[in-house]
């Protein structure tokens, strides 16, 4: 089945139509690792797991990549104040993603790639923009020259006539306000992180990060790019104008952007500080499945309005929903899978998947292991992590326990996870490790 996607670019909804066969190459914008992913991230990355599943779903192999950005100005200053390498950094907060990704669920890409190990690849790319006419050096590094790119801002809609964007960065030598970093010369805040290039010793700028590494895994024009909304202008619109001048190919065909996580009517961001983090849901006694349920239940092109009750509602309706599978797993009821099918190539149309999952629970005329099986499909895209249903009641105090070792582990405090641990030993529960998180079992 076709997978119809909405598209940035053009505005409407369009058949996916891959270049390479059945094969969909795909990029999404991963973080700048310098703090914790907030759930307005993490909303994003369910978003771009959901895309991959539904692509697998419908019988596309997905070469998926989400690159690290593991050098930018934030991450500098926060290695200096700390007085620790800028790796230290990365590595610290590349971990506490990756955990939050498994305990949510998600598909960890199959290809990684961080910014410093594709230094070479982008000063290929400056130098060809520098060779062709497209960039300059100015004072402090070598800047695109947005003049003379072709259609410049047509994913955001700009308007090039009007007044240029209030937040105008970079050297007062450039040609125009509209003009970004490629790459930046060094100063001393910028202390060991440095590379050589032919045009200047420095380090990248943000934009040029994404078009090399996307380039160099995928080739010059990819299927689908992904990321958050507040990603398309300057961020993808830069990236299409470097990479198109420097190819003369259409960079992306489809762009893919998620909505932002709403609190009180403005969007959750670091800078507004009020974002909440995976942690501080767990710890609050929302289940990180239960987060992905309440994901869900909005459209990825929606924007979400978070409330603790919200996410209560979601926790309580997937747990009623998990009662309804069964021990014995039977065969699917087609014609639910055609219909279920049909709503997540629809432009990932989860809330109403959500709701026809609902449909089978709530079906008499199912029997309890046609029901299972039926469900336990549906969930290959949905990542609930529906199992079939033993009859071991699990009591509330181990449960609680659970969640307080997942957070240990998931900050990297062993020795709590470690005691929590014999604690429920001690209350005659083994405790397993498995790829969708914590397990127990009664012990025999
Ligand atoms: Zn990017």
């Amino acid at each position: 089945m076709d997978l119809r996607l909405f598209n940035t670019l053009t505005g409407a909804t369009e058949n996916l139509v891959p270049l390479h066969d059945r094969e969909v190459r795909m990029y999404h914008c991963g973080p700048t690792v310098y703090g914790y992913a907030h759930i307005g991230n993490l909303r994003s990355f369910i978003a771009n797991d959901i895309l991959r599943r539904t692509l697998e779903y419908a019988g596309y192999t997905v070469k998926q990549v989400m690159n690290i950005t593991d050098i930018d100005d934030k991450m500098i200053k926060k290695s200096a104040d700390e007085g620790v390498p800028l790796s230290e950094i990365a590595n610290r907060y590349e971990d506490v993603l990756m955990a939050d990704l498994r305990h949510l669920n998600i598909k960890i890409p199959e290809h990684i790639p961080r910014a410093t190990e594709h230094i070479g690849g982008m000063i290929v790319l400056i130098e060809k923009l520098l060779r062709e006419g497209y960039a300059y050096p100015a004072s402090d590094g070598i800047y695109f020259e947005v003049a003379k790119s072709k259609d410049y801002g047509a994913l955001a809609r700009l308007d090039l006539n009007a007044e240029t964007e209030s937040r105008v960065e970079g050297a007062a030598d450039k040609k125009s306000p509209r003009d970004f970093a490629l790459w930046k010369f060094w100063t001393a805040e910028d202390g060991e992180n440095v590379f050589d290039a032919s045009f200047g010793r420095g380090r990248p700028g943000w934009h040029i990060e994404c078009s090399a590494m996307a380039m160099s895994e995928l080739g010059e024009t990819l299927d689908i790019h992904t990321g958050g909304v507040d990603l398309i202008f300057p961020h993808h619109t830069n990236e299409i104008a470097q990479s198109e001048a420097a190819t003369g190919k259409p960079f992306v065909k489809q762009w893919v952007h998620t909505e932002f996580v709403m609190v009180d009517g403005q969007k959750m961001s670091k800078s507004l500080n009020n974002m909440f983090t995976l942690k501080e849901i767990v710890e609050k006694g929302i289940s990180p499945a239960a987060f992905r349920y309440w994901v869900l239940g909005a459209h990825y092109r929606a924007k979400a309005n978070f409330t603790w009750e919200g996410l209560q509602g979601a926790q309580t309706a997937l747990v009623r929903l998990a009662e309804h599978l069964g021990a014995e797993v039977g065969t699917v009821n087609e014609d639910y899978q055609r219909r279920f099918e049909e709503l997540v190539t629809d432009d990932l149309d989860t809330p109403r998947a959500l709701a026809l999952a609902w449909e089978v629970a709530k079906d008499t005329s199912l029997s309890s292991a046609d029901k299972t099986a039926t469900l336990l499909d549906f969930d290959r895209v949905l990542g609930l992590g529906f199992v079939p249903h033993v009859d071991v009641v699990i009591p509330n105090d181990i449960k609680e326990l659970i969640l307080s070792r997942e957070t240990a582990r998931t900050t990297k405090n062993w020795a709590e996870s470690d005691r929590i641990r014999d604690e429920i030993n001690a209350l005659g529960w083994d405790v397993l490790d498995t790829d969708k998180g914590t397990e127990v079992q009664k012990k025999n």
